[in-house]
């Protein structure tokens, strides 16, 4: 594909910085800074060596605008494999933004978000999903899930998928063959059973990085959380407890966490999106109000509820009607402040949900928060203690795509079993295999290629 005209965009987060940097990408990225900018030695930028840092001024007519430095990386060995001009200026609103005007009045558009790796993914550098990891690179929350956002930078899940559209490949040559030399004759039964155990075993690799799904999209989006219970059991207690500083306002009068906080934080490299609210309960404030609803809403979504109660005081109602909402939702129930006296009744409460975790805890002496902790890993990873550095799909898009490449396998495998014309067969493996080429961009739609990288920042 050929891009004809070049962009621009500032490319380090706006504020006050060290340096700043505007980004050119494109054929006239050289021409239009050789217009504005003059070198200390007079020479042009190509003079150097491609990559090296050029010393020099950026100038408006006779003005200078800002010291600089101008590193230059010819295409095709560059970010978006274009010429690319990056302008290292001093940081700050001003100097970045006067040099981005220049650059846009001698000829350069105003790049979109996402624009260069978009680029690089249309010029063949890297593929979608490969970009799609630059953005989650980015965001990540924890250690562990940049380390997985750093692989699928790398290619890992690309060489997976291509692996798996190999195997495809070859199912697809053998039944060509077959239909080459039987034209006439009936296709042999081995033919069947050869295509039926090969088909068997890439479906066995396939689900086995679709199981992972589940755990990656909660590495890369979070685990969102939400702690309810009745006023005063020690909801934002918990929440700072976990975020170890105090962020929520955590006073004795009931019904003081009048706004939502949402919080990530990390739990043994998984990254919690942990919100606090005001608790599930009918309330006449109005402010209040306004976290209550919230809260409702974020119970539905909830990945886990953590439900709170309070040792030193009786089952309530409230509590009872908590404990009725979650009975179908990942939960795990909280017996707070066992420091006190007790009044609670456990039995009660085991005898009306089974088969969830009751943690106790003293948030006031610090006990039970390891275990909690805990408990929300082995939830994540449901007991398979899968490696680290396993890979693992975490992007939704991907899911969708790897989903609906198996279907289509299971069409082949119930068509194989039913001895179908192997051409009948053979649509079913090509949707298979473009179905793989969503996750690698290899067969998407230019709209969703637009989708993906609007979600980008600007400059990247
Ligand atoms: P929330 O309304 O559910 O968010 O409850 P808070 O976190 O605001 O806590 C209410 C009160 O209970 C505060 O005075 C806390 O210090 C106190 N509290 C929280 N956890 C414990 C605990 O484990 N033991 C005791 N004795 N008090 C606690
Ligand atoms: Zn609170």
């Amino acid at each position: 594909m050929y891009i004809d005209d070049t962009i621009a965009a500032i490319a380090t987060s706006p504020g006050e910085g060290g340096i700043g940097i505007v980004r050119i990408s494109g054929d006239k990225s050289l021409e239009i800074s050789n217009e504005i900018f003059k070198s200390i030695s007079g020479k042009k930028i190509e003079e150097y060596n491609t990559r090296t840092l050029v010393y020099g001024h950026i100038f408006e007519g006779d003005k200078i605008i800002d010291e600089v430095l101008v590193a230059y990386m010819k295409g095709p060995y560059s970010y978006t494999r274009e010429d690319i001009i990056e302008i290292n200026c001093h940081g700050g609103f001003l100097s970045v933004k006067k040099i981005l005007e220049l650059v846009l009045r001698k000829g350069a558009r105003i790049a979109e978000p996402g624009e260069f790796t978009k680029r690089a993914f249309l010029n063949g550098r890297i593929d979608l999903s490969q970009a799609e990891a630059v953005i989650d690179v980015i965001r990540s929350k924890t250690d562990l899930s940049y380390d997985m956002a750093q692989r699928q930078l790398e290619g890992s899940l690309s060489y997976e998928i291509q692996k798996f559209r190999t195997k495809v490949t070859e199912l697809l040559a053998h039944i060509e063959v077959t239909l080459d030399f039987s034209e006439e004759e009936e296709v042999e039964s081995v033919t069947y059973d050869t295509l039926y155990s090969k088909a068997q075993e890439l479906k066995k690799d396939m689900m086995s990085l679709y199981e992972t799904a589940e755990t990656g999209k909660i590495m890369r989006d979070g685990l969102k959380t939400v702690i309810i219970g009745k006023p005063n059991v020690g909801k934002s207690s918990l929440l700072n407890a976990i975020l170890k500083e105090s962020r929520a306002i955590v006073t004795d009068i009931p019904g003081t966490t009048r706004d939502i906080i949402e919080e990530f934080v990390n739990i043994k490299g998984i990254p919690l999106k942990i919100i606090d609210t005001a608790g599930i309960r009918e309330t006449e404030d109005i402010v209040e109000k306004i976290g209550v609803e919230k809260s409702k809403e974020f119970f539905e979504i909830a990945d886990l509820v953590i439900l709170m109660l309070d040792a030193s005081r009786e089952l309530s109602k409230e509590d009872m009607d908590i404990i009725e909402k979650i009975k179908d939702k990942k939960a795990i129930i909280i017996i707070n402040k066992t420091d006190l006296p007790s009044k609670i009744d456990e039995e009660k409460i085991k005898e009306y949900i089974e088969n969830k975790r009751i943690i106790k805890t003293s948030i006031k002496e610090r006990i039970g928060i390891q275990e909690l902790e805990e408990q929300i890993v082995n939830m994540v990873y449901k007991g398979d203690v899968r490696q680290n550095n396993s890979l693992m799909i975490t992007n939704v898009r991907h899911k969708n795509a790897l989903e609906k490449a198996i279907q289509s396998l299971d069409d082949a495998m119930v068509a194989i079993k039913d001895k179908m014309f192997l051409d009948f067969i053979s649509v079913d493996f090509k949707n298979v295999w473009s179905y793989l080429g969503e996750v690698t961009g290899d067969t998407v739609s230019e709209d969703l290629i637009d989708v993906i990288f609007r979600d980008f920042c600007i400059g990247k």
